[in-house]
């Protein structure tokens, strides 16, 4: 009897095991294990550098600018941040990018001065042509495609994501750079995504052009360019910005 329970049992089983180990097959027929990611440590503290950054400004100096004719950063740099001087000009990166991760964090001044786009106005300007605003957007109306987030006069943000005057922000920003043919004709628009303080604002938007304060936008070919910091030169107080990185994609 014991046998014939045996043999009953094995009939039963070896069907599962077969049927296990078709499913094991099938399934690695999907698994890709080439190529590998590379391995990036990520940093101790959310918002810092990761291994692979390229540090932009890490609060000390501002080695890693220039002004847009080239000369040395006039910005101000005390407590671990810098701050731009008001008509001293925008400043931009020496080093040139293309597609890229950038964070940067920044903080609209107090006591609140100005109102709408005269207050608080800096930019981060992505390969020097194409600006998401920063601003002081904190009961503070203006347009709404010129507001802080906005891929300014193309793109409202999604929500109004923005911290009080006094607050550390943070951007972080997704760059798909545009492609140009060889005639110097568009081939492929700029992309952009872009999370403030976390929170989605900018969600793969196509850019049109650049970014223009009057007219219509569009394209001028060109090849890696620099990030640029806007000096608006309002008459409040300059905005400061601190812990700037950038990751090569
Ligand atoms: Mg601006």
């Amino acid at each position: 009897m014991k046998k014939m329970i045996s043999i009953v049992i094995s009939c039963i089983a070896i069907p599962v095991i077969t049927f296990s180990q078709d499913a094991e097959k099938i399934a690695a027929q999907t698994e890709v294990w080439t190529p590998v990611p590379v391995v990036v440590a990520p940093a101790k503290e959310a918002g810092q550098a990761p291994s692979d950054a390229i540090i932009l400004f890490n609060g000390k100096n501002v080695d890693a600018w220039e002004t847009e004719n080239g000369g040395p950063a006039k910005c101000e740099v005390k407590n671990g941040m810098m701050t731009v001087v008001k008509n001293s000009g925008s400043i931009k990166t020496k080093q040139q990018f293309s597609n890229f991760q950038l964070h940067l964090e920044w903080r609209e001044p107090l006591p609140v001065v100005g109102k709408g786009q005269g207050r608080g106005n800096s930019g981060v300007y992505l390969q020097e042509n194409y600006e998401i605003q920063v601003l002081d957007s904190y009961d503070n109306p203006t347009y709404s495609n010129g507001q802080c987030g906005a891929l300014y006069k193309q793109a409202i943000p999604l929500v109004n994501a923005c911290r009080k005057p006094g607050e550390w922000q943070s951007y972080d920003i997704i760059w798909t750079a545009p492609v140009f043919n060889t005639d110097k004709s568009l081939k492929t628009p700029a992309y952009v995504t872009v999370m403030q303080n976390g929170i989605l604002i900018q969600n793969h938007v196509e850019v049109k052009g650049k970014t223009l304060w009057s007219g219509t936008p569009y394209y001028e070919a060109h090849g890696p360019k620099s990030i640029l910091l806007q000096d608006h030169g309002d008459d409040g107080n300059p905005v400061s910005f601190r812990n700037i990185w950038i990751r090569n994609l």
